[in-house]
């Protein structure tokens, strides 16, 4: 049997790579003030459709959708925004009160999977509630800065930020748009063709060449934007500026999801060819009101943990101490009915509990010493433990080095030591 297309496994060699990304991102985000609420995977179908828009790329092709088993329409979440104000409105944190919220997890678009794109991938999204901004967008980019820098790729991400408006002059905007391109219909990709009757601003980000070429004519966003939305960006540039934090003005840039208004924004990486944007946000002030809540102003972006992987691994900042090989393998060999593996046994146990970092792995499914040795070299560990009937009865382990120290002062290899418990586990301290 093979997973669904689209839907990756997450094998052993892989995991270290993620814990650190996710508990980097949880502790960076932390620092911040921000608390981890976690929601389900499945929401009623009508939840997206209101929040991200029925005309939408995500919700009219891309989500999975199905009916239980009562008919009722449920889809897999295909991103947080929604299901995060759904669940504060439900628990009242909204109520006179901010809310800076982070979390986690699997979303699912029925895509065409490639590269830095899956059906399953895995976003870390962070919102802020109940704040107008600009200070509160300008500290989530200075919050997403930091995490660049703390992984190492600050020098592969750039940031490109954009207004939208409010909703009534992107209306305006639309109409103009609409107008410009219909004459020139003919001349579009077919994508932006559908799109002039659906989804007209998400031409403005069509990736293709003879588009863009015809969209330099075409009337700008920022011309049409209201007094309020206009003072709100110059603010958020200030702000920006004096934080010392670089950025691209990319008047095109617009989200494909309908709830943004104001404040847009992407970090985008040319490291990983057409899926290059690592985290992508911006403001959505009517979206609490929109699901049935008090408007209530909110800001948040989402990154998409692969692509972030992707990066760590195409610019080699994988860090060292991610090395998952064991530091002590201990042998239980020889036969005195159960006792030699009972003391290999509680050794491990006692060397968890003096030194809880400790990746010790004890040898299970008996064997000779010397099949026993093999699989000790071959687990990488530093030392390996060897506990025998000689060992048992004295009370006390041979330890031997099963790698030099890589500088070529000491052949360490070549030793073998036999010590009473206490010395040996002072010893096994020197390499954990
Ligand atoms: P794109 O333009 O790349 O399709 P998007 O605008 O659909 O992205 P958002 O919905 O804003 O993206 O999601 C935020 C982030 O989640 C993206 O910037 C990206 O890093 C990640 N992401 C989105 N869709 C996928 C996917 N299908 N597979 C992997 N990562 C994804
Ligand atoms: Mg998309």
């Amino acid at each position: 049997m093979q997973s669904v297309k689209g839907m990756n496994d997450l094998l052993p060699e892989i995991s270290p790579m993620w814990q650190y990304l996710e508990s980097t991102i949880a502790q960076c985000v932390q620092s911040y003030g921000y608390s981890e609420i976690r929601f389900p995977l499945l929401e009623k179908t009508e939840l997206f459709k209101r929040s991200i828009g029925e005309v939408t790329d995500i919700v009219e092709k891309e989500m999975y959708t199905f009916d239980d088993r009562n008919g009722e329409s449920l889809s897999l979440r295909p991103e947080g925004t929604a299901s995060c104000v759904r669940a504060c409105e439900q628990h009242g944190l909204l109520y006179n009160q901010t809310q800076r919220l982070w979390y986690m997890g699997p979303m699912f678009r029925y895509e065409r999977p490639q590269k830095g794109r899956l059906r399953q991938f895995h976003q870390i999204g962070i919102e802020a509630f109940g704040l107008h901004g600009p200070d509160i967008d300008a500290e989530l980019l200075l919050m997403t800065a930091r995490l660049w820098k703390m992984l190492g790729i600050d020098d592969a991400v750039t940031l490109e930020i954009n207004s939208l408006g409010t909703s009534a002059a992107r209306a305006v905007y639309k109409a103009a748009l609409v107008e410009f391109l219909s004459d020139i219909k003919e001349q579009l990709d077919e994508d932006s063709q559908r799109r002039l009757a659906t989804n007209p601003l998400r031409i403005l980000d069509s990736k293709d060449k003879a588009t863009q070429g015809l969209l330099v004519d075409a009337p700008q966003l920022d011309d049409y934007l209201d007094d309020d939305s206009r003072n709100h960006f110059e603010s958020l540039k200030r702000i920006l500026d004096a934080a010392n934090i670089s950025y691209r003005v990319n008047n095109r840039l617009v989200r494909g999801l309908d709830y943004y208004g104001y404040t847009v924004f992407e970090w985008v990486t040319d490291k990983l060819g057409a899926q290059g944007t690592v985290c992508a946000g911006g403001r959505y002030n009517g979206l609490v009101e929109q699901l049935g809540g008090k408007s209530t102003p909110a800001v948040g972006c989402a990154m998409g943990i692969e692509r972030l992987i992707l990066l760590l691994q195409t610019l080699e900042k994988i860090p060292e101490s991610l090395a998952s090989s064991p530091h002590v393998y201990i042998l239980a060999v020889g036969d005195m009915g159960g006792k030699v593996e009972g003391y290999a046994l509680a050794l491990a146990e006692s060397l968890r509990e003096r030194f809880p970092r400790v990746r010790c792995l004890s040898h299970c499914g008996g064997g000779s010493f010397k099949s026993q040795m093999k699989k000790a070299d071959k687990s990488g560990a530093a030392i390996a433990v060897i506990i025998g009937e000689d060992e048992v009865a004295s009370q006390k382990m041979s330890i031997k080095y099963l790698r030099d120290s890589g500088d070529g002062k000491d052949s360490k290899k070549a030793l073998q030591l036999t010590l009473p418990l206490e010395q040996g586990i002072e010893k096994l301290a020197e390499v954990i």
